[in-house]
């Protein structure tokens, strides 16, 4: 009995790690909106519960489809040493290097966000309501993911430094506490991006930089808390669950001096400054003539679909990233 209760414990603390987390996800798609120019706001704010509530369909289909997994990371560290000059950022030349399939397993996040892009573009040209809000909501997911330091490095859960668990911690645990009652979220305006393949592989070099003070600076702060005060118990919807306390938390976040308020700053900023872009590259449509914008049955049913293998996936345990 005692047994199966520490297991459902572990499954449930597994639980925790996910990209950017829940929370964290919904609440930058949702920030975004209020950065855009007013001929994208209108349309916007009027969906902002659409573009925020599926901030996290990509990661629900990651339990659904084999191919969705790669698209939220790059093990960079695969490639040799930063700033990784050995990978070429053009997919195509990448792909006569390495070969598809390397690349693949190694994670192509920066690669998919510049496909979403040219996607998100089309749709605006040819002023898709339905197509705009779904390609909006996701290209923010993996945009997000790319400022996440943990999703450009292999020790990703810090599986192979005795860390499991940080990558929940940085990405859902400490912003969870923090982000509704500390952080600041008034970000300037959205900004036209030149050139985004540019701008998103800065963000993973930024991400990949940062990847080695996320461990350190938990193992140096793991030794000074002894394990009974690194973790705690909560109630959460009827069930206990084991977490990183409050205290070390907080003692993290401050170590890391404000590093994830940043990121998630910077997140906002960046999907915000990629949709703009996307409507500017298309002839800045007037999207006052989308208001109304319902999605059609087969586009309902994705979604109970992508819901089910969701919840089915919950009722087991779901697998790190
Ligand atoms: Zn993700």
């Amino acid at each position: 009995m005692r047994q199966l209760f520490l297991l459902l414990l572990a499954l449930l603390f597994a639980n925790n790690a996910f990209c950017w987390g829940f929370f964290a996800h919904q609440k930058i798609n949702y920030c975004s909106v209020f950065l855009l120019p007013p001929e994208m706001m209108v349309f916007c704010k009027q969906n902002i519960v659409f573009l925020s509530e599926h901030a996290v369909d990509p990661d629900k289909r990651r339990y659904a489809v084999a191919e969705e997994g790669p698209r939220h990371y790059l093990d960079i560290d695969h490639y040799g040493a930063y700033p990784f000059e050995a990978l070429p950022r053009r997919w195509d030349s990448a792909v006569v290097k390495y070969g598809e399939d390397s690349l693949i397993a190694n994670g192509i996040v920066p690669w998919w966000v510049q496909t979403m892009k040219v996607r998100l573009t089309n749709a605006f040209k040819e002023k898709n309501g339905a197509k705009i809000l779904k390609l909006s909501a996701e290209i923010g997911h993996y945009i997000a993911d790319a400022h996440v330091p943990l999703h450009a490095s292999s020790n990703h859960d810090g599986q192979h430094t005795d860390q499991k668990g940080i990558h929940g911690f940085w990405e859902s645990r400490v912003p969870e506490l923090l982000a509704e009652k500390e952080w600041d979220f008034f970000i300037g305006k959205a900004e036209y991006i030149k050139n985004t393949q540019d701008y998103i592989w800065k963000r993973v070099l930024e991400s990949a930089a940062a990847a080695d003070t996320v461990l350190k600076y938990e193992k140096i702060l793991s030794q000074r808390f002894p394990s009974d005060q690194r973790y705690s118990f909560e109630a959460r919807n009827g069930t206990v669950i084991r977490q990183y306390s409050s205290a070390y938390a907080k003692a993290y976040n401050d170590g890391l001096d404000g590093m994830i308020e940043r990121r998630m700053r910077l997140s906002i900023f960046s999907i915000a400054s990629f949709w703009y872009t996307a409507w500017v590259d298309a002839g800045q449509p007037d999207l006052n003539t989308l208001s109304g914008t319902t999605f059609s049955e087969t586009e309902q049913k994705e979604f109970e679909e992508l819901n089910k293998a969701w919840r089915t996936a919950g009722a087991k345990s779901r697998p790190h990233e």
